[in-house]
């Protein structure tokens, strides 16, 4: 794809139609192998106004947004793409009092189509189990004094979690992917269901001492950090355990809660997670490539309509 923008003036000068951004997309999500979505035949007539199977048994009429997050949606590609740009390549995120400002839509549609995008922004990553070094690692989200520092680890503590706020689990593959997870709580079973759906049983886990992670021993290859005595860095041989990955990443995370979001609600949490997640995920990646890597899976996810209309 020839889209070498590298600022938002320069995407929307890109995509400067309706036309020049259906033409992208449909390379994008069929590279000239338009596909039926409802049948999946490969023969299909173009309209006026998008496509039409020739399958006899469906004949259905199909546009290039049909089955995407963009379906139904009367804000133009060109919005799309250039909130896609810029959530995908913003450090800490983009509000939608950002984002209304910087297109010219209202702010409740800034805040639809960033939730949609971080929706799909999850189904980008893939669920494989991690494997080699895994790094696990809990933070707490809202509460009362959104400026907290993260609660003051305490082994053995029940205070590590205050009621008012919401924790959230945290997996990196020591140079891989991060996955994170909204809990209802943090105690042993919640916290072991998490690491061994998502973990291969060769991983190395490597935590802090919170009480949760005891008896992660009994499965998998565990190394805890105990951060009380100062060492932060076990040493084994050849290897380095640590959780620095994990604990950036809810750096990162934090920063753009106290900078960009001010407030997650509990029921879009796990979307703003799918947001850091994929930048953390696409972190090799440059501006432009972070931006068609998205676009791509935005076309590769299956999505049906009825999927998408929750039927
Ligand atoms: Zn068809």
């Amino acid at each position: 794809m020839n889209s070498q923008f590298k600022n938002l003036q320069q995407l929307l000068d890109f995509f400067k139609d309706e036309e020049t951004c259906k033409a992208y997309y449909e390379q994008a999500r069929w590279n000239g192998n338009i596909t039926c979505p409802h049948c999946g035949h490969d023969k299909v007539y173009r309209t006026n106004r998008g496509y039409k199977c020739a399958n006899k048994e469906c004949y259905k009429k199909f546009s290039v947004t049909v089955g995407t997050i963009f379906e139904n949606s009367k804000v133009p590609l060109r919005i799309w793409f250039a909130a896609m740009f810029l959530i995908t390549t913003s450090k800490k995120g983009v509000s939608s009092i950002q984002l209304s400002t910087q297109l010219g839509i209202t702010q409740k549609t800034a805040w639809f189509v960033l939730h949609r995008i971080r929706e799909m922004l999850a189904r980008t990553t893939s669920t494989e189990p991690l494997n080699g070094m895994v790094e696990v690692d809990e933070t707490y989200v809202g509460g009362k004094n959104k400026n907290r520092h993260k609660d003051k680890k305490v082994p053995n503590s029940q205070g590590r979690a205050a009621k008012d706020k919401t924790p959230v689990v945290g997996l990196v593959e020591r140079g891989g992917r991060v996955l994170t997870f909204v809990a209802e709580n943090t105690d042993q079973e919640t916290l072991h269901q998490i690491i061994d759906n998502n973990c291969s049983d060769e991983a190395i886990i490597v935590t802090d001492a919170y009480k949760s992670y005891v008896g992660l021993n009994k499965k998998y290859n565990h190394v805890v950090v105990k951060h009380e005595e100062g060492g932060y860095v076990v040493k084994q041989g050849q290897h380095k355990f640590h959780t620095q990955n994990i604990e950036n990443f809810w750096s990162i995370f934090k920063r753009g809660y106290i900078g960009i979001y001010h407030y997650m609600s509990k029921p879009h949490l796990h979307r703003y997670c799918n947001e850091f997640g994929y930048r953390y995920n696409t972190r090799e990646l440059t501006g432009v490539e972070r931006f068609e890597n998205a676009i791509k899976h935005v076309s590769s996810a299956r999505v049906t309509y009825k999927g998408l209309i929750g039927k």
